[in-house]
């Protein structure tokens, strides 16, 4: 592919960058300012936005409510974006079942949940997990019989992230017990309002509410919301963790957290000198931000199969590794920067009423939460150990 920008493509830029100077609100920039959680109405209100340019889904196919841009353009419009903060949009709606139901669902399936995922009205949450199911995936209990024109479904669900802010989820659910792991499984959507549904926080080590369980208890699902065949979900749900993985490198936060590095490394020490000095210092990070530039070099080979419509494949476990290592050694640098700073960390500073000034500069917010959630982004999305196996086996034949 092409890596030299053309005319249109400097345009194209200029014009995102100018659409995101004029349109994102104040009011995000300044939680993202504090490094604050951005809510999940802020998020919905700067979907909407989105919306109306029809920039919310790059991936997505024209047909579908995509901007039918070039894989240039998808980078381009990356790059900006996330270089600008702008609040990610759902992922569980837009990367991950969005791309499940145009390709697999019903035409009824896809004109109901379509346009509310790309509107930001119905938010989505992932229901694969179940203790003792993680790694091993395809060993999920999680039962759904059928009973007249319903499934009833009974089981567990775990690390259910936003299942408290959802109102849809999906679900893989055992639909055979007689047939190998992987031939009894089924993908259902569902309303997670659904009586028999009961969801209990799990607070993570940044000391806040991301997670979940999520417990079904004859929880009644139409056949009608089952993505295509019965005893066919494995197939769906290994197309769906392909975006999702794909969608966990964020390569243009990762290099504006470079530039954040540099800033606060580039302060004077209390006791005098620069930590961007430090020869030892400037080596690991120039060591991470070439891993960086190589894996942008990825994903824009992987953008140009999805935009010829192919799969993003196994790339997508090679980005989700390299995506999540630099990710974690970013958080690091950005910690060890801080110096003490560092410590004096309170979760209670990410509640709406809090207004003591954080304990330090005013840059030292959000990034020891930072690092405490990230802890686990080797781990969500299929550890980093089972992408290994993966490339292992499909991309070295071992
Ligand atoms: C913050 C967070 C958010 C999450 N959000 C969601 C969500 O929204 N929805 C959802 O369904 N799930 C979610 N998960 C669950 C996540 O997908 C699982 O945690 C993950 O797949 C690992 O499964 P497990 O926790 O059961 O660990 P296990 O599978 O028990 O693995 C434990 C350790 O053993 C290693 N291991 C296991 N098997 C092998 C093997 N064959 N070869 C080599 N090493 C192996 C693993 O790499 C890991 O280090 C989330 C998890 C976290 C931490």
């Amino acid at each position: 592919m092409d890596l030299l920008y053309s005319d249109e493509d400097l345009a194209f830029r200029d014009e995102v960058r100018a659409f995101i100077a004029e349109n994102l609100p104040q009011e995000i920039r300044d939680a993202n300012a504090r490094g604050a959680h951005i809510s999940k109405p802020l998020a919905v209100k700067w979907q909407k936005i989105l919306h109306t340019r029809g920039w919310v889904a790059p991936n997505w196919p024209a047909e579908y409510g995509g901007p039918g841009w070039t894989s240039i353009q998808k980078h381009i419009f990356a790059e900006e974006y996330q270089a600008a903060d702008c609040p990610a949009v759902s992922g569980f709606g837009v990367t991950m079942v969005g791309p499940v139901i145009y390709t697999y669902g019903t035409d009824a399936q896809k004109e109901q949940h379509l346009p509310k995922i790309l509107s930001g009205d119905v938010y989505w949450c992932q229901g694969y997990s179940e203790p003792g199911s993680g790694s091993d995936l395809a060993s999920l209990q999680t039962r759904a019989v059928q009973d007249g024109d319903d499934y009833v479904v009974n089981g567990q669900k775990i690390w259910t992230s936003l299942a408290h802010i959802a109102d849809w989820i999906f679900c893989l659910v055992r639909t055979d017990t007689e047939v190998k792991q992987q031939e009894g499984i089924t993908f259902l959507l569902f309303d997670i309002k659904s009586k028999g549904v009961t969801i209990k926080p799990i607070i993570s080590m940044d000391g806040r509410h991301h997670l979940n369980e999520v417990f079904f208890d004859d929880v009644r699902v139409p056949i009608s919301n089952r993505i295509a065949e019965e005893n066919m979900g494995w197939t769906y749900a290994k197309y769906l963790l392909g975006h999702e993985r794909a969608g966990i490198a964020q390569i243009a936060t990762h290099k504006r957290t470079v530039n954040r590095v540099k800033e606060i490394a580039s302060q004077e020490c209390a006791y005098g000198g620069r930590l961007i000095d430090d020869p030892a210092f400037k080596a690991r990070l120039s060591q991470v931000s070439i891993s960086l530039e190589a894996l942008a070099l990825t994903d824009l080979r992987m953008q140009a199969n999805i935009s010829a419509g192919k799969s993003p494949g196994d790339q997508a476990s090679t980005l989700k590794i390299s995506g999540t290592q630099i990710y974690q050694e970013l958080n690091e640098i950005l910690v060890q920067a801080l110096a003490y700073y560092g410590l004096p960390y309170s979760p209670d500073q990410f509640r709406p009423d809090w207004n003591e000034p954080p304990v330090g500069p005013e840059y030292t917010s959000g990034i020891m939460a930072d690092r405490l959630l990230r802890r686990a982004a080797s781990i969500y999305g299929g550890s980093n150990e089972i992408q290994k196996n993966i490339i292992a086996k499909r991309v070295l034949g071992l």
